[in-house]
Order: structure tokens, then sequence, then C-alpha cells
């Protein structure tokens, strides 16, 4: 072995002495394992907790009536990639910087695995879709990250440039199906693991287009029908548009569910085994979602094109009884770069300074408040560039390249059908200022900070032959009417 090699084990063999001895020595009962559950793609409104009519989710809903559940939860972004970097660093797009397939967080990023494994925890995570691939930066801090795609020696074998804007592997990710792969590998994990507390990340992706559960969901929801939409090839599929039939489009909305209620089963796996072990009660288990999906609300069908509140609102619900109360529901807006931050204090480690997410845990005692309650989130994606600031009362559109900045009125126009441009009202006036402010917090971090991302280069034909699919854009923007294409 090369000698700087063996400096280098050495130094790590040293860290996981001193972190093991970190737990070892404190003081106080042993800190809570950490389970931190992302459902790819799961709007809030989707969820029977947070008033969805079909039951879908009866785990979520109960992990909710033992724990907290946050109303007001806002995704950094509308897309897999920086909405994960977000939750892995608490820090918004803006700052993270991993916003396309051509960039990645870099060694200088700190993620939340390393956050716990730097305390000692063992840190395990298993991801199933190709943009929470290590080659993103994503894998710093697991001990454990497994892929458990079913493409996985593709994403391994290749540079992230060299697949991470190809159709054929988005096609294959969208038609995987890997719920019991990623509970199975979490099982094995599990059954072996160590003494030591775990922070674990399971990434469940089957909720996420396309549309294939197994029986019983693929009946669930929509017995009667007999017509030939099946839920496959969802975003390629030009069927699939805004002037389809209605009954289809129920009928997808409807195996959208499907695969709600068949991910929400396997949450349920998961608790069940923590709890069959007497453990979910010393585990502090948040699940949550990086995004959601838009079915033509707005004229388009997928995400990582708006930042409507299809596509950025997302459940966040907690559970560590020692800790959190029951039956408790928080209305303040809250943000995705909160996780981290939350886990943390739960954890009882100290509140990292190089964030921007704060813990919320002030806000389960009822009254408090822990600042400004407005999220921002971002899309810097494929020729595509917004920024919004979000409140309960009103959400502030930049569109950054495109155009002058519109807004919504929340309270009067909830489904965001309304696009307001008058920055001289009352409201205008108080959103376009709160929107200053939140880029004057942006700006004045990356000023005092050097950059975290890592930058590669995607080819650029693989880049023009998704212009072919609609992937990527350019000129779209939350208002216009769809394309077609
Ligand atoms: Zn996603």
């Amino acid at each position: 072995m090369h000698r700087s090699r063996i400096l280098l084990a050495a130094a790590a063999l040293g860290v996981i002495a001193a972190a093991t001895l970190h737990l070892a020595c404190s003081a106080g009962p042993r800190p809570p394992n950490v389970l931190l559950i992302s459902i790819d793609m799961l709007r809030a409104d989707h969820v029977s907790a947070y008033g969805y009519t079909r039951p879908t989710t009866p785990a979520i809903d109960r992990l909710a009536q033992e724990g907290t559940l946050f109303e007001e939860h806002i995704s950094s972004s509308s897309w897999t990639l920086p909405a994960h970097a977000a939750l892995f660093t608490s820090l918004p797009d803006g700052i993270h910087g991993a916003t396309d397939t051509d960039k990645a967080l870099g060694p200088a990023a700190t993620t939340l695995a390393e956050r716990f494994q730097s305390a000692g925890y063992e840190t395990v995570g298993f991801f199933a879709g190709p943009y929470l691939h290590p080659a993103f930066g994503f894998g710093q801090g697991f001990d454990r990250y497994e892929n458990c795609t079913s493409y996985a020696k593709e994403l391994d074998s290749e540079p992230s440039a060299q697949w991470s804007m190809d159709p054929k592997v988005m096609r294959e990710s969208h038609a995987d199906v890997t719920n019991p792969t990623v509970l199975a590998r979490f099982v094995s994990w599990f059954q072996g693991r160590s003494e030591r507390p775990f922070f674990a990340f399971v990434h469940l992706w089957d909720a996420h287009f396309d549309f294939v559960p197994p029986p019983p969901w693929d009946q669930r929801f929509d017995p009667e029908y007999k017509g030939t939409v099946d839920g496959k090839g969802f975003f390629f599929d030009e069927r699939i548009n805004p002037t389809m039939p209605a009954r289809d489009l129920e009928h997808l909305i409807a195996l959208y569910d499907g695969e709600i209620g068949w991910t929400d089963q396997h949450v349920g796996q998961i608790c069940a085994l923590l709890a069959s072990r007497g453990l979910l009660d010393d585990t502090v288990v948040l699940v949550t979602s990086d995004h959601g999906t838009e079915f033509f609300e707005h004229g388009r069908k997928g995400h990582r094109q708006t930042l409507y509140d299809e596509v950025v609102h997302v459940p966040c619900v907690l559970r560590y009884p020692k800790a959190v109360p029951a039956h408790a529901r928080v209305k303040q807006t809250t943000r995705s770069i909160d996780v981290g931050p939350t886990l943390l204090a739960l954890a009882g480690l100290e509140a990292p300074a190089d964030v921007i997410g704060e813990s919320l845990l002030p806000l389960l005692k009822p009254g408090n408040s822990v600042r400004p309650p407005r999220a921002v989130c971002e899309l810097d994606s494929v020729g595509i560039h917004l920024r919004a600031v979000r409140t309960s009362k009103w959400k502030f559109v930049d569109r950054v390249d495109a155009g002058d900045p519109l807004w919504f009125d929340l309270a009067t126009d909830p489904k965001e059908l309304t696009p307001l441009s008058d920055l001289q009202s009352e409201l205008g006036k108080r959103a376009s200022q709160a929107y200053l402010e939140e880029v004057g917090v942006l700006d004045a971090w990356i000023d005092r900070h050097p950059p975290t991302h890592v930058t590669s280069a995607v080819p650029g034909g693989v880049r023009h032959q998704l212009k072919g699919y609609g992937y990527v854009g350019g000129d779209e923007n939350p208002v216009e009417p769809p394309k077609k294409d």
C-alpha cells in the first residue's frame, strides 16, 4: 500500500475510533437511532393524513397519529437530485449547487450522513433512483450506500455524464420496480447491524412513474376501469397529454395512488421490523418526499418543469415518542432543509453552524415560531430557471432568465390558477420584499463561503436528444399554456 494511502487509512480509523469513543463517553442515555425515509414523488395531497379522500397511506397515517405532521412542508425543488441534495446538506439549491445533472455535491459539502458518522453512528443508505447515485456525491458519510436499482451495473460502470440524461436510463428507471429490493436490503443489513446507534436513509422509488403497482394495488382504487391506459411509459407516452379523456386520467391517478399504497405498505413493514425488536420507540422516524408530480393541473405532466404546489408541497411526518408530541400538527411553513437539523437535534447532537436549515423542534411547542414562516424553492435545470418564495398566504415566483416575476394569492387562489403581476398592491409589495430578503440571505452566504459542488460535462449530443422528448426545456414558465409536445 502506498504510504499516503496508509496514512489516509490510519486517519480514517482514527476518526472512527474517536467517534465511537465520543458516543461511548457521552453522558446520559444511549442516543436514538434515526430513520429517514424519502418516498420519491409523493404529493402531500395524496397522503390520507393530509386530507386525501382515498386511504392511500395507513402506515404514514399511523406515524402521524403517534407523532407530529408538518402541514405545509415545502421541498427545495421539483426534482430528485437538487431536492435530495438540500435534504442531505440543509442548504437551499442556490447554495449546495447540485442543481442539474452535470453537477454534484463535492467533497467540500457536508452531508447529514457525515454528521451522524462523525458522531459515531453506523450510517447506511439504500437508494433506488439514478439521481441518488454516489456519482452525485450522495454516498458521502455512509458506511454502506447500496444501489437498489435493477440497472445498477450500468450506472456503476460509467461516469454519470454518460447516463445522467440518457433516455434509455430514464426509461429503465421509470419502469423499474424496487420496493421489494430496498426492503430486502434493509432487512439484510438490519439483521447484521453493529451495536452502535444507526442513521438509516431509505429511498422508496416506486410511487414515481411509471404507475405499475402489483395486485391488489393495481385494482385497489379503480376496479371498474375498462379502458386501455395502463400506467406504463407515463412520461414518454404521447397519448397521455392535456387533452386525454378524463376517465383515462382518473385511472392513471388511481394507479399512482395504488403505487403510493403499495409503497406505504413497505414503510409499515420497516416500522414493524423495528417494533418487533423493541426499537421503534428508540428510533426517530421521519417520512418525507423530494417532490410531487403534475397531472395537467397547469397543463403539464411530470415534474422538473415548474414550482407549483403539486410538485413542491410534500409530506413530512415525524415520530419519536420520547420528544415529539403525538396527534400534533404544525401549521407553519417548513422546509426540506430543516429536516437535517431536526434529526440532529433529536439525536442530541450540536446544531451545525454551516447550514441554513433550522431545527423544527421549537415548533413542537404551541405558539412558537423559529423564523419567518416561508420557504425558498428553486428549479435551475435543463434551461429552466425559476426561484420562488412560498408562505401559507402567497407564492412569489421569479422567472430568473425569462421575464417579469409573478405571484399568487394562495388565500383566495390555492390552486395557483390566477397569476398576479401587480407588485404595487399591498400583498404584491410584501411578497416581493420577502423574496428580496431571502435572495439577500442566499447572496450573503455565497459571498462568505466557497462553492461545495463540482461540475462535470454532459455530452451535448445527449442533451440535444432529450429535447425531442420534452425533458429538456428552455422556455418553460409557470403560466404559459402547456406545449403539447
Ligand atoms: Zn424524485
